[in-house]
């Protein structure tokens, strides 16, 4: 396992000059190491953020100017839009749009969600890279093993590291992919939004098995979200047929209260892509913009039939 090196500071050389490390804000091994293994994965140049948000917020502020307008996919992460309205005060506005089809015209930043969190649409990534503004994927759920959006020509890929990359719930973390990062680099180390070296060590530990865990939560989802669709108190199942996160609608609030609470090998928790799978009602958090019985599941590593067992003897509740 690569070292975990958490100095702040490193000596200078003979000379009395920095050498490649000198103060953590700029850069740190370990951060570096990492980096390094998930820009080979995306296909770019990797810089690591203290969460998905702090990478948003980052890339967005380094990118726009007051006045700007981004056009956020519907129904993508809830807290992206949140983090966006947070940012209107410096004069940052959003419209959001129908990432199946192209975006609107009159935005400086496209941002794109593979696939979005929890309606699990897929973008149309070629009508968006025709558009002449840079785009951003949040291909958090997809991951690297289902989509690198460089190939795709997208300008950014973006990633809550804290659910896939890290994958065992215990860091929080984000990062940008890019093919040239420099101007993001020097704003992360102007502004501070820079990453500590312990979520970097277990990003780098999750990454050696990500293929892993990514290949079975994928066929775990898939063969949960086919059980699903035909069971008679599910009203809609949401799957792309890639990643790990399915979503699925029970009659109402009342019944997704009852089957969230009702399972013993799922837990009832909030996130995914960890090892452990979750299932949350996720009303509680995005109000009327999704349905009131709208349940979000997140495989883990269980035994896929030991989990539709649980889901089940849950959704004889609902
Ligand atoms: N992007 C997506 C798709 C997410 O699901 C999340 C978190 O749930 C984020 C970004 C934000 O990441 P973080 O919680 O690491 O700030």
């Amino acid at each position: 396992m690569e070292p975990l090196d958490r100095a702040t500071i490193w000596p200078y050389d003979e000379n009395g000059e920095p050498r490649a490390f000198y103060y953590s804000r700029y850069a740190s091994p370990t951060v570096v190491d990492a980096e390094a293994r998930l820009g080979e994965l995306d296909g770019g140049e990797a810089l690591l953020f203290p969460s998905g948000s702090g990478a948003t917020t980052a890339l967005v502020l380094s990118l726009l100017q007051p006045g700007d307008t981004i056009a956020l996919a519907a129904g993508a992460y809830f807290g992206t839009g949140v983090t966006f309205q947070a940012l209107a005060k410096w004069g940052l506005d959003y419209v959001e749009f129908d990432q199946t089809g192209p975006p609107p015209d009159g935005v400086q930043l496209v941002w794109l969600e593979a696939p979005s969190n929890p309606f699990l649409t897929m973008p149309d990534l070629a009508a968006a890279v025709a558009h002449p503004a840079p785009v951003v994927v949040d291909s958090t759920v997809a991951t690297p093993v289902h989509l690198r959006p460089l190939e795709h020509g997208a300008d950014f890929a973006l990633h809550s590291a804290t659910k896939y990359l890290a994958g065992h719930d215990d860091a929080l973390l984000g990062a940008v992919v890019g093919r040239n990062i420099d101007d993001l680099r020097t704003f992360r180390t102007r502004t501070g939004i820079s990453p500590a070296p312990d979520p970097a060590w277990l990003l780098l530990r999750g990454l050696k098995t990500l293929e892993l865990r990514v290949h079975r939560q994928t066929q775990t989802a898939t063969d949960l979200a086919a059980r699903l669709r035909t069971h008679p108190k599910v009203v809609e199942v949401r799957h792309p047929g890639i990643g790990g996160l399915l979503s699925f609608d029970v009659a109402d609030g009342a019944a997704a209260h009852r089957v969230e609470t009702s399972t013993r090998v799922v837990v009832n928790a909030t996130s995914l892509g960890g090892v452990t799978s979750v299932m949350e009602s996720r009303h509680r958090w995005e109000g009327d913009r999704v349905p009131t019985g709208l349940l979000r599941f997140s495989a883990g590593l269980e035994d896929a039939a030991a989990l539709w067992a649980d889901l089940a003897q849950a959704l004889d509740t609902a």
